[in-house]
């Protein structure tokens, strides 16, 4: 009886915890069990060493999405890009935003009006300057920084901006995907 209170409040826990975490709520918590959130299976996660970040990652997209560094506007691969598909997170290929949800910011980064689906992208606080705090977006399952979302995106829509590094993308055309789906 007592083993199955510590795991009900557990359970609790578990699920405050990844609520707050903002947004990474890819699966039903309440349909979550102890057992399940104890053996690690909450989110699909991956992690790595920095090490193993280091050797996966190009210069730039470890400097980027592992070290929250921001790149050049108006000089990224997709800021002006139009493509019909889907961006993936460059770190660990989930995808993040529908080309259905970009639109041109004037910013010279990539922004989309919403991610792909509840649970890709997750919001925190960016104190890092202290008159300007921001919401840092980062990849719900290998937790790599994005960019930013601001509520100044389109009225019509959700208002709001997700504003996003193209270095912490990779974009997958939606023909070329469906003609060689993956496995
Ligand atoms: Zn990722």
């Amino acid at each position: 009886m007592a083993h199955a209170m510590w795991h009900s409040r557990w359970a609790v826990v578990w699920a405050v915890t990844l609520s707050l975490l903002g947004g990474c709520q890819r699966h039903d918590l309440m349909a979550l069990t102890a057992d399940a959130a104890t053996e690690g299976n909450v989110a699909k996660s991956i992690e790595h060493s920095e090490a193993e970040w280091q050797a996966k990652l190009s210069p730039e997209q470890y400097r980027v999405c592992r070290g929250k560094g921001t790149e050049w506007p108006f000089q990224n691969a997709y800021w002006n890009h139009h493509g019909d598909g889907v961006y993936h997170c460059v770190a660990c290929g989930e995808a993040l935003f529908d080309s259905k949800t970009k639109f041109d910011s004037g910013t010279g980064w990539p922004s989309f009006w919403s991610p792909i689906g509840r649970g890709a992208v997750a919001e925190g606080d960016d104190k890092s300057i202290a008159e300007h705090p921001r919401t840092e977006l980062t990849c719900c399952k290998c937790g790599s920084h994005l960019g930013h979302v601001f509520d100044d995106g389109p009225r019509d829509q959700t208002g709001l901006r997700y504003c996003v590094n193209s270095t912490a993308l990779s974009f997958r055309n939606r023909a070329k995907a469906a003609a060689r789906p993956e496995r």
